[in-house]
């Protein structure tokens, strides 16, 4: 503990006290606005980060008949596309996306996959081989005018530029077909985004389609035609529009898919039907086609063929499934007053996992993403089951989803629950970005990071403890430090994201959860996030359009915030390198001279001075008395008259305020913090104090507005404080805890000893169904 003195200057004196004056901190910039990071807003795009009064974008209408070849696993569809020209540009030529060209054996995939070979390698990681040999892509055979007129057309790999006759002007709108086929791809052998799965059991197949159509690529204010290659990491951007979709498959497949079945009666038993009245009451999901049903299905193989018909509006994507070993259940839901039918298809060796979770989590998920963004607008959300290696992928209305128990029907944990948060996840993608139409293909997180934001929310409203993958700060600590080598910023376009999972999925939703629960609050943060939501559904939204929405709707600037976490790649890392503590000096010589003595006196006898005062037995002095004079026996302690009317005459001139400051008996700490990570960050400081309670503080982010790397905070406290803590709950993603202790706490960590490597039981369930004998 240190006593300092109070004075008064005229000038000044808070300075000496609050204010930092090191050198210019060259980080300084870390506060400043992102400027021309950001485009400039415009007519389009509004600095609030709302569209603007003469937003615009495209439609397309598709008209599409297709067919399944169940005996050759193959696709072959025609289209007619009504595209909307609601630009103020002229188009002289469309440009469309061939996204099965990704398994064409002249894929950019491949040729530009790099690798290594060493002495064991994964079948996984040979799958390029197989890719190479398989007959993939679109066969384009036909592209027609309205009239039947052949339209020229060229493909570049993924992409396929179709030449119009005459320019179309804005407000036009163009009508032309396309035919194709193609060889749809094993999802065991050739991963992908959509594709069939052989059952070698019974010889048959579920088809999880998608990407299966050519579909329009986007025009839009920002990019004009957005026709990057699709190399597979990237996802897609889409234009909005109706569907009307007519599928043929053989005439024993349950077909599930995006938008309203037109044709119940052509393509549902009679049982199936009113299976589906009941459901539209029942407080379960009811089975419309049943285990048993499946199975009898699987055996038969009936050979007809049966066209389900589909119509779905303001819809950015179509997919669906087709498989005879479907089950099938449903729902009829409220979700915000509107009646949503949430539906799974797995076939039974999904079960007993997709029976009892996986319509439950459609429903569980529809309703808390509508609280938290916009209600949601269609009229059902399918689950469906699907290899996936746990994985899934979304489409409106449907999305794939992994999640498979063991062929005993048990489970483990991380299954079951991996299970649950894919399907939230998935079917959260409805929200994000298939009605807040982003584009995938150039921003991963801004559907993936803000999808796994409100998956966490779900998930933890879902049950109690729930395993979440991602959402809490201390989760993406070992991915911020990670080397430099291996992090890009958030802000990096899809097909470079390195370490895909935590920069685009785990980092935003941490982010996210950050500005929640510490920089801006839960009540105004969930405000804003809404409103950028209501703002952005089905329309086309940019990184600038979420940055500024939620500026705008919070009144907090958060620029630094943006730079730090989504342009940036430094970690938060405080250090809290040390305290001192201080009282005020009354200068009252009856308080401080006691007080000054007691300190010289604590002070340690040195080592020499402690074996001196044995071994020296008399001093010169001792023996001469004529050496000493005023000093040997004066006493720096006593108080004298002179001390009192001095401190009379200081004491006199102070006001009542001063008086009562210095006799306050505060207590003063100097909290000296370093910035060792680079990214800024609030400071949540705990103090316990001594007789055993304890507080906390805040300080925003602004603190290190001056010095981002090195500042020092005065605190005041009516009782001394025992223990400070940096970050006591975890709030920052800090990478170092240890230096968040004042005085330091070692953290212990528990080792092992082994002899030889345990196993752990990765399926405690199968385990106990062993002991017990239930084992079938
Ligand atoms: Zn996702």
């Amino acid at each position: 503990m240190k006593r300092f003195t109070v004075f008064c200057l005229a000038l000044g004196c808070i300075t000496g006290l609050y204010a930092q004056t090191k050198e210019i901190d060259p980080a300084y910039s870390k506060f400043e606005q992102l400027g021309t990071a950001l485009p400039t807003p415009n007519n389009y795009r509004s600095a609030s980060g709302a569209p603007g009064p003469q937003y615009w974008q495209q439609r397309a209408d598709y008209d599409i008949k297709a067919e399944l070849d169940d005996n050759n696993r193959r696709i072959t569809g025609a289209e007619t596309i009504t595209y909307y020209n609601n630009s103020p540009d002229e188009l002289g030529y469309l440009w469309l996306q061939l996204d099965q060209n990704l398994f064409d054996k002249e894929s950019n995939t491949l040729k530009t996959q790099t690798g290594t070979l060493n002495n064991s390698v994964s079948f996984n990681a040979m799958s390029f081989v197989t890719r190479s040999q398989f007959d993939g892509g679109f066969k384009i055979t036909a592209v027609k005018d309205k009239s039947g007129n052949k339209l020229t057309h060229i493909i570049n790999k993924t992409m396929m530029r179709v030449n119009l006759p005459q320019p179309l002007r804005p407000g036009q709108k163009f009508i032309f077909s396309v035919e194709w086929n193609y060889n749809i791809n094993d999802m065991q052998k050739i991963r992908g985004r959509s594709g069939y799965e052989f059952f070698p059991a019974d010889g048959n197949c579920t088809y999880t389609i998608a990407q299966w159509f050519p579909r329009m690529a986007v025009y839009d204010d920002v990019w004009g035609w957005q026709h990057k290659q699709f190399l597979g990491q990237g996802e897609f951007a889409l234009t909005f529009g109706n569907y009307k979709v007519a599928l043929t498959v053989p005439d024993d497949h349950i077909v599930g898919a995006t938008g309203n079945l037109m044709n119940e009666k052509q393509v549902l038993t009679s049982t199936q039907i009113q299976r589906l009245k009941e459901a539209e009451t029942a407080k379960n999901p009811v089975v419309i086609v049943n285990q048993q049903e499946a199975i009898e299905a699987e055996k038969k193989k009936s050979t007809g063929k049966k066209t389900w018909i589909f119509q779905a509006e303001n819809v950015r994507d179509f997919a669906w499934c087709s498989s005879r070993r479907y089950i099938w259940d449903a729902k009829l839901c409220d979700v915000e007053g509107a009646k949503v039918w949430a539906m799974s298809y797995y076939p039974k060796e999904g079960n007993p996992l997709w029976g009892q979770y996986s319509t439950r989590a459609v429903e569980h998920t529809l309703k808390s993403y509508s609280k938290r963004t916009v209600a949601y607008p269609y009229p059902k959300a399918i689950s469906v089951h699907w290899i996936g290696n746990g994985g899934g992928m979304e489409y409106p209305m449907i999305c794939f989803n992994g999640g498979r128990p063991e062929a005993d029907g048990t489970y483990s944990a991380q299954t079951k629950y991996g299970m649950i948060g894919v399907i939230i996840h998935e079917v959260g993608h409805n929200f994000f970005p298939m009605i807040v139409n982003s584009d995938e293909r150039q921003w991963s997180w801004m559907d993936e990071g803000l999808n796994s934001f409100c998956q966490y929310l779900a998930e933890q409203e879902w049950e109690r403890g729930y395993p979440s993958w991602n959402g809490e700060p201390y989760q993406i600590v070992s991915y911020m430090r990670s080397s430099k080598e291996t992090l890009v910023p958030i802000m990096t376009n899809s097909e470079q994201v390195l370490q895909f999972g935590p920069n685009a999925y785990d980092k935003p939703a941490t982010a996210l959860n950050i500005l929640r629960e510490t920089v801006i609050g839960r009540e105004l943060f969930d405000i804003a996030f809404k409103e950028y939501a209501t703002r952005w559904a089905f329309k086309h939204p940019h990184p600038a359009d979420f940055f500024r929405s939620m500026e705008d709707a919070t009144g907090v600037d958060l620029d630094w915030f943006w730079r730090g976490w989504f342009y940036g790649i430094d970690p938060v890392e405080v250090s809290l390198e040390d305290v001192n503590y201080y009282k005020i000096n009354s200068q009252n010589p009856d308080v401080e001279k006691p007080l000054a003595k007691a300190d010289a006196d604590s002070k340690p006898k040195t080592i020499s001075q402690q074996r001196n005062a044995e071994e020296i037995k008399k001093t010169l002095v001792d023996d001469n008395p004529e050496l000493n004079d005023f000093y040997n026996s004066y006493n720096p302690y006593q108080i004298t008259p002179e001390d009192k009317a001095q401190f009379d005459s200081y004491y006199k001139n102070l006001t009542p305020e001063e008086k009562k400051l210095i006799e306050s008996g505060l207590h003063f700490y100097t909290l000296k913090l370093k910035n060792n990570g680079g990214l800024i960050s609030p400071v949540i400081v705990k103090m316990e104090f001594e007789d055993g309670t304890e507080k906390i503080e805040t300080y925003p982010a602004e603190i290190w507005r001056l010095n981002s790397k090195e500042i020092s905070k005065v605190i005041f406290t009516d009782k001394p404080v025992k223990q400070f803590t940096l970050d006591p709950y975890l709030q920052t993603a800090d990478i170092d805890t240890e230096n968040n202790y004042f005085p330091r706490k070692p953290e212990a960590s528990r080792f092992q000893l082994f002899k030889q490597q345990g196993n752990r039981p990765k399926n405690p369930m199968q385990q106990a169904q062993k002991a017990s004998g239930q084992q079938k």
